[in-house]
Formats: structure tokens, C-alpha cells, sequence
């Protein structure tokens, strides 16, 4: 029998009548002669909330207790679902991640899935049953609940479709697919039918909220075809697969804006051999993942190093940054969270030239100043006062639209 993994996001379960809504579609592709397995996140703002909950207790809560709290979101989702397939008379078991399989490594909050052992999953849809997986968590070494990061259902949901080999990975969310741009700021944006691994890997992690960009990742690596579509409205959604079609035509998929940026500058560290080194292996020692760099040249023997980490580690690498600014011997670190990272994505702009002015003429029409620029093959983005990043998705996405 085909198996099909279908993962409902947080505003698909948000209630009673959603949950409802994901169980009839669950319903109808299990009674349509198919096994399901079915990932499901905490209810609307459930994770939010939680997180609120615990500060209300302390600023500074344990790790492992915080992934205790928060995985409990999910398990009402997954419990609520399989009540409202029962009442539609389909036969229905939800699973926690640890009763599903899975093993994940030790770090809470982040945790990275290390495998995954399916014999519960398929010994449930064995006996001809819709297996309910709560995702975004597991169980490590210690049998201590983990989390695996925000967004992590789509990364449970990927992992049971590759362990299973799945027939198909639905990812249902409150759009229904992918976007060349968000359609809140840009009216006019297009649906992508079919996007590949490498650009929508860009696009998640340079801001676009459709997919959590390591549920991209390990789709990539394993082969999973992801289909992304909207619980709500039953049409054909858009396609993440490998390679990436010419034919298509379109040189740019998509414009994304991320505002969890921060600039961070240590003025005035000595400009001699080891000091990037220095400085950025400390940050990677706290995880902090260091986006675009940029060193200006030197100047009586000393230069600046800027660069952009995620707005929500700045305070921590401001913290050690200050606390270790003795030893690279700099003058003074400033963080300014007030900017954003714009960028555009597309594999097609390995094969033509222009992209890149392209870009900078819309943000120079549109009258936006440009403070650091990054690129990849297949990406740009330019990192701008984050006042300005609306104006400059919309200027860019018209200048690529032909
Ligand atoms: N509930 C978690 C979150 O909000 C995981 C998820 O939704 O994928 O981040
Ligand atoms: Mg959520």
C-alpha cells in the first residue's frame, strides 16, 4: 500500500474546527487506500505561549526542563487530532517522538535527529492504523526529552518519509505553496510549481517561513520530494525536488526578507595574522552562526571586523565579545539589531550576468542604502536598515518580473 507522510504546521490545528478540517483530509487520503502517517505541530501560538509561561518563572530556565515544557504542545495536537479521526470513524494512534523513535543527540533546543527507529510507526500502520507523530521531538542518550529547534515538525515529518521511503512527503500549511515573495507585502507574487533542494534551502534559511530550512536539508539529502500545500485551500501547492528545470525560464524564485539579523563591528582590533580566527572561533564555541563578514582595511595597524550573526544571539555575542575584547585587543564592539537581510535566489543566475545590478539598480531607484552585500552561487542579499527591507522587497520583486 502507498505510504503517504502528511505534516499539519501550528495555524492548521489552531482549533477545533481546524483539527477537524486536518482530520477529514487525513481521513479521506487514508480511506483513499493509502498508509498515513501523519506530524503534527503544538496548536497556534502553543510554543509561544509556553515559552511565555516559563518566564514568567525564571529568566534563566534549565535546558532540559524548557524542552520538557515545550514538547507538551504537541502532544495535545497529536491527541486532539486522533479523538477527531476517531469521531470520523478512521481508525487513529498518535505517538509521541520517543514512542515514535526518536534518537536524537544530546544538545536540548536544538536537537539533531541521529535516527530513527520505525518499528512502532510501522507496526501501527501494520494493523491498518493513521499513525499520529507529535514533531519536533525526541528522546537522547539520557532517555531526556529533546527539542529539536523551532520550526522541527517539518524535519520529523522529512525523517519519517525518508526512513519509511515514503510515496509522498505533504508538508500543509497556510499557504499553498511557495512563493516568489511574501504575498502580504507583494500582491502580485506567483506560486512556484516546482522549486529545487538548493534554492529552497537558500530561501528558508535567508527568511522565507514556508519550510524550516534543516527539513530542506535532510530532504535534499535523502531524496524526499516535498509537496507544500495549504489544510485550507484544496488546490495543487509547489514542489521541492532535486535539479532544476531551464525550461522553467525563471531566472530569480524568490525574494525573502529576514529581520533576525544584527550587525556586530569590533572597532580597532590590531590588524595582524589570527585575529578572524580568534574571534570567530570564539562564537562557534557558543553556536553562534556568523553570516556575512566584512574587514575593513587597515588602518595604523588596526582595522574593523563587522559582521552579521542572528538578532536573537546578539546579546550573547556581544556578552563574550566585550568580555574577550582584552585579548583581541579592540577598542569598543557595537551591535545594532535595527537592520535586515534581503535576498534573491535562483540557480538560474549562475548562467546569467546582470542579476547582481539588476538588484542594486531596484535599490537604487527605490532610494535604499546598501550596507553589506553577500553571495553564493545561486543567492544575493544585501543587508539594509531593516525600515527600509519592505520597500525593498516589493522594488526588487517588480524589477524582476517580466
Ligand atoms: N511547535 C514548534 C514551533 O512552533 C515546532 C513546529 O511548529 O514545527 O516552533
Ligand atoms: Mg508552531
Amino acid at each position: 500500500m502507498p505510504l503517504i507522510v502528511q505534516k499539519f504546521g501550528g495555524s492548521s490545528v489552531r482549533d477545533r474546527d481546524r483539527i477537524f478540517n486536518v482530520a477529514r483530509i487525513v481521513a479521506n487520503t487514508f480511506n483513499a487506500g493509502n498508509d498515513v502517517a501523519v506530524v503534527v505541530s503544538a496548536q497556534g501560538d502553543t510554543t509561544d505561549d509556553l515559552l511565555e509561561k516559563a518566564g514568567e518563572i525564571t529568566h534563566n530556565p534549565s535546558a532540559r526542563e524548557m524542552d520538557v515544557l515545550l514538547s507538551s504542545g504537541e502532544q495535545i495536537s497529536m491527541a486532539l487530532l486522533a479523538m477527531a479521526l476517531g469521531e470520523l470513524g478512521c481508525p487513529a494512534v498518535s505517538l509521541t517522538g520517543w514512542q515514535a523513535g526518536f534518537e536524537t543527540n544530546r544538545s536540548y533546543g536544538r536537537a539533531r535527529i541521529k535516527n530513527l527507529n520505525t518499528e512502532r510507526i510501522a507496526s501501527e500502520l501494520d494493523k491498518r492504523r493513521v499513525v499520529i507523530v507529535a514533531g519536533f521531538q525526541g528522546l537522547n542518550v539520557n532517555d531526556d526529552i529533546t527539542t529539536l529547534g523551532r520550526g522541527g515538525s517539518d524535519t520529523s515529518a522529512v525523517a519519517i518519509a525518508a526512513a519509511l521511503r515514503a510515496d509522498r512527503c505533504q508538508i500543509f500549511t497556510d499557504v499553498d505553496g511557495v512563493y516568489t515573495a511574501d504575498p502580504r507585502l507583494v500582491p502580485n507574487a506567483k506560486k512556484l510549481q516546482v522549486i529545487s533542494f538548493d534554492e529552497m534551502l537558500e530561501l528558508a534559511t535567508l527568511g522565507a517561513q514556508v519550510l524550516n530550512n534543516r527539513s530542506v536539508e535532510l530532504a535534499k539529502k535523502f531524496g524526499v520530494e516535498l509537496e507544500v500545500l495549504s489544510s485550507l485551500n484544496p488546490v495543487s501547492g509547489t514542489i521541492v525536488r532535486e535539479g532544476y528545470d531551464m525550461m522553467e525560464g525563471m531566472l530569480i524564485k524568490g525574494v525573502a526578507k529576514d529581520t533576525n539579523v544584527a550587525v556586530v563591528s569590533i572597532l580597532d582590533v590590531p590588524d595582524v595574522p589570527g585575529m578572524s580566527f580568534k574571534v570567530f572561533s570564539l562564537l562557534g564555541q557558543k553556536k553562534i552562526n556568523v553570516d556575512i563578514i566584512l574587514q575593513s582595511s587597515g588602518r595604523g595597524g588596526n582595522k574593523d571586523l563587522i559582521f552579521t550573526v542572528p538578532a536573537s544571539d546578539a546579546a550573547i555575542a556581544h556578552q563574550i565579545l566585550l568580555e574577550n575584547l582584552g585579548r583581541f585587543g579592540g577598542k569598543e564592539v557595537l551591535v545594532d539589531t535595527n537592520v535586515a537581510k534581503v535576498s534573491i535566489v535562483g540557480a538560474g543566475m549562475q548562467s546569467h550576468s546582470g542579476v547582481a545590478a539588476k538588484m542594486f539598480e531596484a535599490l537604487y531607484e527605490a532610494n535604499v542604502n546598501v550596507r553589506m552585500i553577500s553571495t553564493s552561487e545561486i543567492k544575493i542579499s544585501v543587508l539594509i536598515d531593516a525600515a527600509e527591507a519592505d520597500r525593498a522587497v516589493v522594488a526588487i520583486h517588480a524589477a524582476f518580473e517580466e
